[in-house]
């Protein structure tokens, strides 16, 4: 497992993007070996948030074909970047809190969003999806820890938000998403997950899909164990950040 404080910090470009994305993908076949878990059943998501867009270029040309990022404006330069490299098999993530004076933007660019927590949200990209004949899917995030700075629905409100996303025909719900607590008590992270896992199984299937995100740098293999089905992960990959 990544010990993120013990990675040096930069922009990325001095890192062997390559080879760590090698040793991730390796980690998480051998998490889900450890959890007898199929690794088809588990995608990575590189998070590629403060790094320049010629470290992309490089995790591109190892396969990465999928970009995670929390800032709307720094995504939409990057997936325009991109766009003008001709690289029309590259897909975006958006996996921070989403203001709801952002969502046109994100609406043009993005194809999943990991951290839908309210319904004006939900509905505003709703509208500017279908005006541009676009879909989106997405994952209804969940406080987890109970902390009060984190962003998402509390467990128990959850269901309400999905009942009303089922008449917003352009977003795709394929399931939750969760950070869990930062903390070294193993036991404690494991029930943010575990918790996140629960509320899964609890609903009506007709209302998500089974997924679940969640697992970064410094807890991927302990959500593979409770379930993850997406990984986002972002310092193991492109060195430490010094914020975000
Ligand atoms: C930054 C971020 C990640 C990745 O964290 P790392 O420590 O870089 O692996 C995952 N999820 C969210 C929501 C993030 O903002």
């Amino acid at each position: 497992m990544t010990d993120v404080a013990d990675l040096p910090t930069g922009t990325g470009l001095e890192v062997d993007v390559a080879g760590n994305l090698a040793r991730v993908r390796a980690e998480i076949d051998g998490a889900c070996a450890a959890a007898g878990r199929d690794p088809g059943d588990v995608r990575l998501l590189p998070v590629s948030k403060t790094h320049p867009v010629a470290v992309l270029e490089r995790a591109y040309a190892a396969g990465v074909r999928l970009f995670g990022e929390n800032k709307v404006q720094e995504a939409a330069e990057k997936a325009e970047a991109f766009a003008e490299a001709d690289h029309p098999d590259l897909r975006w993530a958006m996996i921070g809190h989403l203001q709801s004076n952002k969502v046109r933007q994100v609406a043009t660019f993005a194809h999943e969003l990991h951290a839908l927590d309210s319904l004006k949200v939900a509905r505003g990209l709703d509208r500017a999806l279908a005006e541009l004949d676009r879909t989106l899917d997405v994952f209804v995030q969940v406080n987890s820890s109970a902390e009060p700075q984190k962003s998402g629905l509390a467990p128990e409100d959850v269901e309400a938000l999905l009942t009303e996303l089922v008449d917003l025909p352009s977003l795709r719900v394929r399931g939750l998403m969760t950070l869990a607590l930062n903390s070294d008590d193993e036991g404690a992270v494991a029930a943010c997950f575990e918790r996140t896992t629960a509320l899964r199984d609890r609903l009506p299937a007709e209302l998500l899909g089974r997924e679940l995100s969640m697992g970064m740098s410094g807890d991927f293999a302990l959500a593979i164990a409770h379930g993850a089905t997406t990984v986002r992960i972002g310092q193991a990959i492109f060195g430490a950040r010094e914020t975000r």
